[in-house]
């Protein structure tokens, strides 16, 4: 069974160090055996509410990328807070209409959810159990971060009222077909950000210079839930070989708005600032003040083409006083 969403599902053949699951509903995804038994006792403690977030991760995760998720400890907790993963029951629908459209935008194509075949067909693999099989696609629960199959039926339901599906009568109660005016706001989510809340943080990434810096005041400042509701999206370039990657690209596009911070003159983070500017996202600025102070004819410095904009300079012993600068500044310019 699924740890995650309880469908039926199958482990496929591997080395043995490390397990391939193959859900119907979430997809594919890897655990190593070794932390497999604490996985389970940590979902059961700590994670059981929150088990369908997870499960809607992995199906989006999987429908977008070309590999399959590695599930290591301390995971659930970043994933988790991860600024995609929809927070608030308008949120989910919002998400479960903009995954019916991603999922095809042929006009008319009807879904359907049937609980009784789910469990007849859950030996079937992920592809083959979304296919489509007589012009109707069976819905797995995780396209809506759904709990269980009563609160996706919730879903539609609510989704029908508000008019962007309209029940398709010749099948059973849970056929549906998206409306005109659910492509409409499915485009319109698509296209506007404006109802994201994911901020994109460009920044250097150097631990010896940077140290607690992102945690102990940019992500806190940005995720400060007593004036908005915000989340934090750092893309450890480590991990990208410095490049600008198209995932890089895609957040910022994503992003309601980027915190950009100049210390140590990183190329990457004038390229991502810049190209958030065009898209008409707001950038926020901030340096340490060393760098800030800089000679512009020396290494330490910041470009002299930027200079001008209100810059937020922090020092390292005075994070507190940063993070309260930075709340300010996104209080005044984004709210
Ligand atoms: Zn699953």
């Amino acid at each position: 069974m699924c740890i995650f969403c309880e469908s039926k599902c199958k482990k496929l053949p591997s080395n043995g160090a490390t397990i391939t699951i193959d859900c119907p509903s979430c997809g594919h995804y890897q655990i190593s055996s070794s932390y497999l038994v604490n996985l389970e006792s940590e979902l059961d403690n700590n994670y059981a509410s929150r088990k369908h977030l997870v499960a809607g991760f992995l199906y989006e995760f999987n429908r977008g990328k070309n590999e399959i998720y590695d599930i290591k400890k301390g995971d659930l907790e970043k994933l988790l807070d991860d600024g995609h993963i929809p927070k608030t029951p308008m949120q989910r629908l919002d998400r479960f209409l903009l995954n019916l459209y991603k999922n095809d935008d042929r006009i008319g194509i009807i879904y359907e959810i049937d609980y009784i075949k789910m469990k007849d067909e859950q030996r079937e693999t992920f592809t083959s159990y979304f296919g489509n099989r007589n012009s109707i696609t069976i819905l797995p629960l995780s396209i809506a971060y759904a709990r269980n199959i009563d609160e996706l039926k919730g879903m539609i339901n609510n989704l029908e009222s508000i008019g962007f599906i309209q029940l398709a009568s010749i099948r059973s109660a849970y056929s549906f077909t998206l409306s005109p005016k659910g492509l409409e706001q499915a485009e319109q989510l698509m296209k506007l950000n404006f109802k994201s809340n994911t901020v994109f943080v460009a920044m250097w990434f150097n631990e010896s210079e940077m140290a607690g810096v992102y945690d102990k005041a940019i992500k806190v400042a940005i995720e400060d839930k007593q004036y908005y509701d915000f989340y934090a999206i750092r893309i450890d370039k480590k991990e990208h070989n410095n490049d600008i990657t198209d995932e890089i690209i895609a957040e910022i596009k994503s992003s309601k708005f980027v915190v950009a911070d100049l210390t140590g003159y990183r190329g990457g983070v004038y390229y991502e600032a810049g190209y958030a500017r065009g898209l008409g996202r707001e950038v926020i600025l901030t340096c340490r003040k060393d760098w800030f102070d800089g000679n512009p004819n020396e290494y330490r410095c910041i470009h002299f083409d930027v200079s001008h904009f209100p810059i937020i300079v922090w020092e390292p012993d005075r994070l507190d006083s940063f993070k309260e600068a930075l709340i300010n500044r996104i209080r005044h310019t984004i709210l």
